[in-house]
């Protein structure tokens, strides 16, 4: 495995076609595109890293995964009343399905959708509480107290974040959105804030691996693990995950940090980083090199 790892950042880590930051959050904007690392935790315990993979990211959209099993953990199925599992086929923060369906958002992995799920974690608590609750959720499926939120990029987020508002005030409209939109918006805005680390993130996504004895803390039935590997699957790409599963074949969820989180069922959990982002705000070179990866392990779903 650390040949492969090492293999593939000497090569697509290289790569001098390396995509663009996302632009509209000021600290992302500026990540210096030179970067890219991997780790990768086996199923049987033994870890692997390579490249940038100790070097701090914004784990933005990748918090949706850690959110979900929080709301679900917290509302049960009842999730499913508020937000879809049907993949948007639209960017990420989208509004044009809302009107359709009436404020119900497609999946929790877009924008709307990821609203609706901190909103249904914030319920009956402050934000400062719920927060407290995320953060706690990643440390223990990561085993690492030493993950925090880097307030200057939520703070940034939150000032940028005419969009979101907007999503958040249409869901609000059609009643579903339950709590202060401040709260919600700022509370979300933070969540998406949250740095790790390709290994820290590796680690954390071992929760997903589900019933093997002994790896990480049981967070989640394996049921429920079962099925947020589905979502990511089919929705943890934006308008790219058709692209990412045809690629790939493994569940993934990336952000516009440039990371992507990605599980080879019963497997290994894997993360990758590279902060330029290709069309679809998914990281280029991540996707690339997780689609060696792939080729490399044969762990594609699909074999
Ligand atoms: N915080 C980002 C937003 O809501 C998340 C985007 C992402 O990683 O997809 O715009």
């Amino acid at each position: 495995m650390q040949d492969i790892l090492d293999h593939i950042t000497a090569t697509i880590g290289q790569n001098p076609d390396r995509g663009k930051t996302a632009r509209y959050i000021p600290d992302l904007a500026n990540v210096d595109l030179d970067q890219f690392g991997i780790a990768v935790c086996l199923a049987d315990g033994r870890e692997f890293q390579s490249g940038d993979a100790a070097t701090p990211f914004s784990i933005q959209s990748i918090s949706k995964v850690f959110a979900v099993a929080l709301a679900l953990g917290k509302v049960g199925d009842s999730l499913w009343q508020r937000v879809g599992r049907e993949p948007s086929g639209l960017a990420f923060d989208s509004i044009m399905l809302l009107e359709r369906e009436q404020g119900r958002p497609r999946n929790p992995f877009i924008n709307a959708g990821a609203i609706v799920t901190t909103d249904t974690y914030l319920e009956g608590s402050t934000p400062k509480e719920a927060l407290g609750g995320l953060l706690r959720f990643v440390r223990d499926a990561a085993g690492d107290g030493n993950i925090h939120i880097n307030s200057a990029v939520a703070r940034g987020e939150m000032q940028t974040a005419d969009r979101n508002f907007a999503l958040a005030h249409y869901m609000r409209s059609h009643g579903n959105l339950t709590q202060d939109p401040q709260h919600t918006m700022g509370t979300y805005c933070h969540q998406c804030a949250i740095d790790m680390n390709c290994i820290q993130l590796a680690r954390a996504g071992r929760f997903l691996l589900g019933g093997i004895e002994g790896l990480g803390p049981r967070l989640v039935h394996k049921t429920r693990a079962r099925r947020i590997q589905a979502l990511m699957m089919t929705c943890g790409h934006y308008d790219g995950s058709g692209d990412f599963a045809f690629r790939v074949g493994l569940p993934g969820k990336s952000g516009v940090g440039g990371g992507i989180l990605v599980i080879a069922p019963g497997k290994a959990s894997i993360a990758v980083w590279s902060p330029g982002l290709n069309a679809y705000g998914n990281s280029k070179l991540g996707t690339e090199a997780m689609e060696a990866l792939a080729d490399a392990t044969d762990w594609s779903v699909f074999s």
